[in-house]
């Protein structure tokens, strides 16, 4: 049969428009075809920890295989409540986390799913998402995606990343529905102290937000850094705090996460519903995996042995921080948690004027993927963001390979 002579072009959506997600972007797809042409590329583009031998805790692995014959079929849409349930015990060990019940626990597809699920069932067109810069690009591309507006609050840089509070202020509007926080912070390192958080939640309580808390690093912790749950000094708000097996536990590929929803709920009847709906509608989330779930939260905590000092992940933080401290024009404010460096490359020394375009150039010489600072919605082109996974070895030859390439790099 004769089809239609001229097919109707089929253009990207206008919602589609502010939506980035550069971690995987035009860059990334530069690299993989210099891979498919046979070159050797070190990716530091991606938190992802299997690939560069980290290996999940055995227990993990035995659980889940010992439980695929009994996960053939969907599960509630919540998520099974053996893992739910543990869940719920695990922060019942956080100092001061308010009391969470067993059915305000969601599983997702990783932490990922759930946060598109619930800005989705928050967000009309025009309201507003207060969500930090530098963050996690998906936080921004989500609130867009949903049809509301992400409106930046800044980092400073200079007072070791922490939220500028003041800047937090300035920005909340009549349209302001909730404030993302990010701790561990992804991509500078950062960790929040009771205090910041606590005049964080005190702009919230005053301005009738909701708190969007992502503590997916939560036990990735460095030095003296200790982590502290922003629930937990704000019982008396709406908080969703969202965690996963992706970090701390491995197994990124599992996609395995989980939102945990507490204080008052009474005045929000109609957004839970939204995510109660949305849930059933995505059906369940992967069922071998949520029976990873249990035996990773309740069993031994090995994160611990890699991030104490002598561990393998709290050694590449020091290799990735000193070197880059060591290049001319080069800054860093050393991470006290996550698995990312987050570089300041001087615009007096290196004038880069497109970061992006530093990307693409790093790839074609040195054949090393970073992900440019702009890409994590931070404002000027100054920054780079490096994984901090490789053994030392890999990573001191690849800083040594960028900073001699930075050293006589000119835009
Ligand atoms: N939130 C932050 C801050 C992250 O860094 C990541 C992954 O890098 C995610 C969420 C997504 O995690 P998941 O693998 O659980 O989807």
């Amino acid at each position: 049969r004769p089809g239609p002579r001229t097919l109707r072009p089929l253009t990207q959506p206008a919602r589609l428009q502010n939506v980035l997600y550069e971690i995987r972007g035009p860059v990334a797809a530069r690299a993989a075809q210099l891979e498919s042409e046979g070159h050797r590329i070190l990716k530091l583009n991606i938190g992802n920890p299997a690939p560069f031998g980290f290996e999940a805790p055995d227990t993990i692995l035995q659980d889940m295989i010992a439980a695929l014959p009994y996960a053939q079929g969907y599960s509630e849409s919540r998520g099974i409540l053996s893992a739910r349930r543990s869940i719920v015990s695990r922060y019942e060990e956080v100092p001061g986390f308010p009391h969470l019940d067993v059915d305000r626990v969601y599983l997702g597809n990783g932490v990922s799913e759930l946060i598109m699920m619930v800005l989705q069932a928050l967000l009309d067109p025009g309201d507003e998402v207060l969500i930090p810069a530098p963050d996690y690009p998906l936080w921004t591309a989500a609130t867009s995606l949903a049809g509301g507006t992400p409106v930046h609050y800044l980092c400073d840089e200079t007072d070791d990343w922490n939220p500028s509070v003041e800047d937090i202020r300035a920005k909340v509007t009549t349209r302001t529905k909730a404030i993302v926080i990010i701790n561990p912070n992804n991509p500078t390192g950062a960790v929040y102290s009771r205090e910041v958080l606590a005049e964080i939640a005190e702009v919230a309580r005053e301005n009738s937000l909701l708190v969007l808390a992502d503590e997916i690093y939560d036990r990735i912790l460095y030095d003296d850094a200790t982590h502290t749950s922003v629930a937990s000094l704000a019982p008396d708000l709406l908080c969703l705090t969202f965690n996963g097996l992706s970090k701390t536990y491995r197994v990124a590929g599992y996609r395995a996460g989980w939102v945990a929803i507490t204080g008052p709920t009474a005045h929000a009847s109609g957004f839970l519903q939204g995510i109660e709906l949305l849930a059933s509608t995505r059906l369940c989330p992967n069922v071998p995996a949520q029976h990873a779930i249990q035996v990773a939260v309740s069993g031994h905590q090995s994160i611990e042995e890699l991030t104490r000092p002598g561990g393998r992940l709290a050694e590449q933080r020091d290799v990735a921080w000193s070197m880059l401290e060591a290049m001319d024009g080069v800054s860093c404010v050393r991470p006290r948690g996550a698995l990312y460096v987050f570089p300041r490359l001087d615009p007096e020394v290196h004038e880069i004027h497109d970061d992006e375009r530093l990307c693409y150039d790093l790839l074609e010489q040195e054949k090393i993927l970073v992900v440019h600072g702009t890409g994590f919605n931070w404002p000027r082109p100054d920054h780079l963001r490096i994984v901090t996974l490789p053994w030392g070895a890999d990573l001191r030859a690849a800083l040594d390979r960028m900073g001699n390439f930075l050293a006589s790099y000119r835009q």
